[in-house]
């Protein structure tokens, strides 16, 4: 998979990551991995100075996005996208990591793009495409609410 350059930067930004106990910068990676849906990273983290251990999670930078409609330009929020995938679940029973997921994946296909834009209803559709094959009432509600 190939990520934007920003994402590396966000990842180099990570590296000299302060201890969250301490503050020191001397901090050693011990481990880390590809979350499920590979748009975040983990970092499990070894402080030299405290001699803790924590996990940090890395994800990539979104803010090149901007979503365009009409001839207005805004910038993407995930919070945003996450609002209108959650509101496409009726009901009490609403599955937050089942949307979460769903997030991510419509972000793995906006980083895949590469553009620093993104026409709003071309979202919908990518949303819309990621929704389908996971929940048909979903899919029949968002389709209902953005198109
Ligand atoms: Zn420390």
């Amino acid at each position: 998979m190939v990520f934007p350059l920003v994402f590396f930067i966000v990842v180099c930004q990570y590296i000299d990551m302060k201890c969250v106990f301490c503050s020191s910068t001397n901090t050693s990676t011990t481990n880390s991995r590809s979350t499920r849906s590979q748009t975040q990273t983990w970092r499990r983290k070894h402080c030299k100075k405290c001699k803790r251990v924590f996990t940090t999670f890395e994800k990539p930078d979104m803010k090149h996005l901007a979503i365009t409609k009409d001839n207005s330009a805004s910038p993407y929020h995930r919070s945003q996208l996450y609002m209108s995938i959650a509101q496409s679940f009726q009901g009490n029973n609403r599955d937050y990591s089942l949307i979460d997921m769903l997030v991510d994946t419509v972000e793995i296909k906006l980083l895949k793009q590469k553009d620093t834009t993104i026409a709003s209803k071309e979202l919908a559709r990518l949303t819309l495409a990621t929704i389908k094959p996971i929940d048909k009432k979903a899919y029949l509600h968002y389709l209902a609410e953005h198109s």
